[in-house]
């Protein structure tokens, strides 16, 4: 017994070479981290630093060269590729820069789309899918397809997606990255209430507005984590907030 919960996250001293001889690049050179349940981490460091790797292995995407990645107690390692997809579809909520929905597919078959993979009934499929587009504020757009929505409101229908199958993780790369400052700040107000009902979330960002709003952040560089910190939990409030709120 170690006392309090396991960790969502436990990645021991995990490496990623790319290439060999002269082309070899060190993308990951010895990252440990541990994220446990309820957490709201953002990853930042500048281009280059690794951040798409270790998000990578962190979705179970890709596999280290070297070191322990367990995801919720499962080692990752160990896995086949079969197992590795369901894994994926079971624990982890994904949103991508570019949305990544699928074209001349309503937004509610978008969202249903991974509880289709994951083997749930219809009419149970279709309510969940509504639960999770009002979640996000687009019950009144449940019919219409990615190219008759804004950026704002294509992000919102893939965080309902990544939300439906209520993941252990949600795990985001530069959600905001192709938004505009109103639509940004409405994603990140939606994974502000989100962490608040107690969702674990890492995202990862190149931008400070959008690292403001977790509650830790890791900063890399050359493939090595250079600061760890917890932004400090002045009211229990998202650290932004605390200033409004005194
Ligand atoms: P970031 O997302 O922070 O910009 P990346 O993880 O994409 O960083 O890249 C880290 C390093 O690994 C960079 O030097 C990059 O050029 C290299 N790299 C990334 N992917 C590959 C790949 N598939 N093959 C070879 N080198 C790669
Ligand atoms: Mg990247």
């Amino acid at each position: 017994m170690t006392g309090g919960p396991a960790p969502v996250l436990d990645i021991r001293q995990v490496t990623k070479v790319y290439g060999e001889g002269e082309t070899v690049v060190h993308a990951l050179r010895g990252v440990t981290l541990s994220v446990d349940p309820g957490d709201y981490v953002a990853i930042m460091g500048a281009s280059g630093s690794g951040k798409s790797t270790l998000m990578n292995i962190i979705g179970c995407l890709d596999v280290p060269s070297s070191g322990r990645y367990l995801l919720d107690g499962t080692d990752v390692g160990a896995l086949d590729d079969v197992r590795l997809a369901i894994v994926r579809n079971r624990k982890l909520g994904f949103v991508f820069q570019s949305f990544n929905l699928i074209p001349r597919m309503s937004a509610l078959a978008n969202v249903e789309l991974p509880l289709a993979y994951g083997g749930v009934k219809p009419a149970e499929r279709r309510s969940r899918a509504l639960a999770a587009l009002d979640r996000v504020g687009l019950a009144d757009r449940v019919g219409h397809q990615p190219n008759e929505l804004s950026g704002g409101q294509q992000q919102r229908v893939a965080v309902a997606r990544a939300l439906v199958t209520a993941p252990t993780l949600l795990l985001a790369d530069e959600p905001t990255g192709a938004l505009d400052s109103k639509s940004s700040e409405d994603i990140m107000t939606i994974f502000d209430r989100l962490s608040v009902s107690g969702r674990t979330i890492v995202v990862i960002t190149h931008e400070e507005e959008v690292a403001s709003h977790a509650k830790r952040v890791i900063r890399l560089l050359d493939g090595q984590i250079i600061e760890d910190a917890r932004m400090s939990p002045v009211s229990g409030l998202p650290p932004r907030f605390a200033e409004v709120a005194l």
